[in-house]
């Protein structure tokens, strides 16, 4: 059965598995390195990224998460987990980490510190149906992504028109919003299709 991991160092980790029990997906809490094996595919929560880097180094999961991802192992971050997913962080701490991807340079808190959250529409490519009510809190965007980066959601109109926050390299994807939090499951049954998706794919083997 297939199983996704939600990586719970910090940040909003029962959020995504209530999201993907109400799926009917298998969830459980990746801590870890020996939870890490047993799923297939992992989501990376919103919270503090600078935090999340340096749990994750100190639970020994940095190399382990890195690895799996350069593997093939589907990954899906939200906010701070769209952070830990880019190559490159602006704005964040000289000795932040991240687990790599997607080819993209993020800046944290990128909308400006006077605005601590916003909600605005955000049409995603490749989600059928209404515009998304999305939820930014002190969110990243996607400031530069590599030429193999699919950009699936921008932010239209305001000052941060134009703004990429939803992407996806293969078989990762990152959201600069909250899903999570708004009841819209959209974002995580794409994910949950995705991984579903390498699990028939390798058993065909
Ligand atoms: N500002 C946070 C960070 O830099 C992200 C915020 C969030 O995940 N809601 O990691």
């Amino acid at each position: 059965d297939l199983t996704i991991g939600v990586l719970a160092l910090q940040g909003d980790v029962r959020e995504h598995l209530l999201a993907l029990a109400e799926l009917g997906v298998l969830a459980r809490p990746v801590r870890r390195p020996e939870e890490l094996d047993s799923v297939h595919a992992l989501v990376v929560p919103g919270g503090e990224s600078t935090t999340m880097s340096k749990l994750a180094v100190d639970f020994g999961l940095l190399e382990p998460v890195r690895e799996r991802i350069a593997a093939g192992m589907p990954a899906y971050g939200s906010c701070a987990g769209m952070i830990m997913l880019g190559t490159t962080v602006l704005d964040g701490r000289p000795d932040q980490r991240t687990f790599g991807g997607i080819d993209m340079v993020v800046r944290r808190n990128a909308f400006g510190r006077q605005v601590d959250s916003f909600e605005t529409d955000v049409v995603l490519d490749g989600i059928e149906g209404h515009a998304f009510r999305t939820v930014f809190i002190r969110a990243p965007w996607a400031e530069e992504v590599g030429p193999q980066v699919e950009v699936l959601g921008r932010i239209e109109g305001g000052p941060a028109d134009g703004r990429i926050v939803a992407v996806r390299q293969g078989r990762v994807m990152a959201t600069a919003f909250h899903p999570e939090v708004t009841g819209d499951l959209r974002v995580h049954e794409a994910f949950v299709d995705l991984a579903r998706g390498v699990l028939i794919g390798s058993a065909d083997e």
